[in-house]
């Protein structure tokens, strides 16, 4: 196993995760397996119960690990299905260390961060990245490891430790380290500094690790005398300084690398010359520049409650721009803090309450996201209202669904009282209630996490024509309530049908109301699979919709049809689409 690390300097939010990836997707184009784990040297066993305020989205695997957003990044960009094991943490690896001590492995010993902290971290790297992630037998070719953090933190210590222990332990043949670092520009004079990195690099070497390629983030491409600059004082080759600079959109980001011939360095170094093939990385130039040409596009009001930081919703902003390039647009998410619709917030102002109500009515289409608690719930329901009486094209996502039964179950049930158990205990009408598949109380993982079935109850109905027909679809979860299966028979009989629910039948998984463009909920997440480079059978046929998308169209069925239905090209859409073909 050859490995390669990603580690951060001078400041976080450098865009590590996507250079990670990017990586990975260069090497991948080389012909070779890859697979990748991610560090994050923060206590919490895992990502499950951070907040999105503070840490972005909370991804979810197949496995019903809840992990870092960045794992959805490697999961899109190098199109594998990673485990729960493939994010460490600080807390798990001292969980599995205390649980080992209490066994009594340790008998005798004193229990020390070294060796045995970081030899569990060695020991977790080693046997994570042998298992395959795409789908094939045997272990990858190469593992992408990113450390998280930046050098030098307290917390990110024994993992540097460990991670050089390893580095000495493979051999260097086997062991590439990439640094990425920021090249700030100061002043009128406008000149690129190095500095930063520089001490960052020292901090790195001080610690026992050198870099091998450096990866400088910077605004504009970098000058010949800031790489010199760079490799004199930092000890890199000038070949292997790479140069990250803005780009219009992410999918550049492999090109730029393999513009810079970084994977000719980092191959070199891992002595893979020999047997990678040169990167071909066709589909994702054409992805790219195909973006880049877009012209028109398609106002979506994202309405939902941690609106203030865009990686909360990371996952369905991508899922958007899936679909959206698939019918030839740009997404133009339109985000509205859902308690801004609500005409009695606290310390809301009229001008940002009819700024809300206003975006909201400019839309094409209106998402209601994933969430939890009660902040905005009734501005969610406002939304969902205007939505379903105006048929504008609706897509509610876990929380989003449960927000149109109630809204439904309100307005034309006449329960007016309807609620969730999570968000009114006392309510009389519990249309959405607590059914737990783990611990009551315990807060880590024990919601209803991961890959589950949802059966299709008809053919005839939207979700099942853009599915293609199948029979089933698999679909990731991470939720505690559900539909009331006690009120699904008067929701139903009053309009809102259940197409999709889950093999017992008891829990309600996809809800359409027929007669509206599209209105949709689904309780499980489609944007966790959505991914770019693979193509779905949806789109096989090319010119069915606009656009030329063969060869890297996502599965993205949920915001697809959002996106033809706002664009009013679903019905024709799903017209050629009668026999599910
Ligand atoms: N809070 C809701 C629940 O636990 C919805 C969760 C979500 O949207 N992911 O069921």
């Amino acid at each position: 196993m050859k490995f390669v690390l990603v580690t951060g300097g001078v400041v976080s939010g450098l865009g590590k995760g996507v250079t990670a990836s990017s990586i990975g997707v260069v090497l991948k184009a080389c012909g070779l397996r890859v697979t990748s784990i991610k560090i994050d040297p923060y206590l919490n066993t895992d990502a499950g119960t951070m907040s999105p305020f503070e840490h972005g989205e909370v991804f979810v695997l197949d496995d019903g690990g809840e992990v870092d957003l960045d794992l959805g990044n490697y999961e899109r960009f190098l199109d594998v299905t990673l485990t729960r094991d493939n994010n460490i943490t600080t807390g798990k690896i001292y969980q599995s260390v205390l649980e080992k001590e209490r066994r009594g492995d340790y008998l005798g010993k004193t229990v020390q961060v070294v060796p045995h902290i970081t030899d569990a971290v060695k020991n977790w790297i080693e046997s994570v990245a042998a298992i395959p992630v795409d789908g094939k037998e045997g272990p990858a070719d190469v593992c992408v490891i990113e450390l998280g953090g930046t050098v030098g933190d307290i917390e990110s210590m024994p993992f540097i430790e460990a991670l050089r222990q390893l580095s000495f332990s493979v051999g260097p043949d086997n062991f590439c380290l990439i640094h990425v670092s920021l090249i700030p520009v100061l002043g009128v004079v406008g000149e690129q500094k190095t500095k930063p990195t520089q001490h960052s690099v020292r901090e790195l070497r001080a610690l026992g690790l050198t870099p091998h390629l450096l990866a400088c983030r910077s605004a504009q491409p970098l000058l010949a005398n800031t790489k010199e600059k760079l490799s004199q004082f930092c000890h890199v080759p000038i070949a292997n300084i790479l140069n990250i600079h803005d780009v219009p959109n992410i999918w550049h980001i492999p090109l730029l690398l393999r513009n810079q011939n970084a994977h000719h360095s980092i191959l070199q170094q891992l002595n893979l010359l020999s047997i990678a093939a040169p990167p071909d990385l066709q589909a994702w130039t054409k992805m790219a520049e195909t973006f880049d040409n877009i012209t028109n596009s398609v106002r979506i009001a994202m309405v939902g409650k941690y609106v203030g930081l865009a990686d909360s919703y990371l996952s369905v902003v991508k899922a958007l721009l899936h679909a959206c390039i698939a019918c030839s647009l740009k997404p133009s998410i339109e985000w509205i803090a859902a308690s801004d619709l609500e005409d009695d917030s606290a310390n809301l102002t009229p001008e940002a309450h009819a700024t809300a109500w206003e975006t909201l009515r400019n839309a094409e289409c209106v998402l209601v996201p994933g969430g939890f608690g009660d902040r905005g719930v009734r501005g969610m329901i406002l939304a969902a209202k205007y939505a379903r009486e105006n048929n504008i094209p609706y897509l509610g996502i876990c929380l989003g669904m449960q927000i149109s039964v109630i809204e439904f179950a309100r307005s034309v049930l006449g329960l007016e009282r309807a609620n969730s158990a999570e968000f009114d205990t006392q309510s009389p009408d519990h249309v959405v209630i607590f059914m737990p598949e783990g611990s009551r109380t315990h807060m880590g993982s024990t919601m209803r996490l991961g890959s589950r079935k949802t059966l299709f109850q008809t053919h005839d109905c939207i979700s099942s024509k853009l599915y293609s027909n199948p029979e089933y679809v698999n679909e990731r979860h991470r939720h505690r309530y559900e539909v009331n299966p006690e009120v699904v028979g008067f929701l139903e009989e009053a309009g809102l049908k259940f197409v999709g629910k889950d093999e017992t039948g008891k829990r309600m998984e996809i809800l359409e109301l027929p007669g509206h463009p599209y209105y949709v909920g689904v309780q499980f997440h489609p944007e966790f699979k959505s991914r770019p480079g693979r193509p779905s059978p949806l789109f096989l046929d090319k010119g069915r919709i606009k656009g030329d998308c063969e060869g890297y169209l996502p599965c993205v069925v949920g915001s697809i049809g959002l996106i033809l239905a706002a664009t009013k090209q679903l019905e024709a859409y799903l017209n050629t689409h009668q026999n599910g073909s």
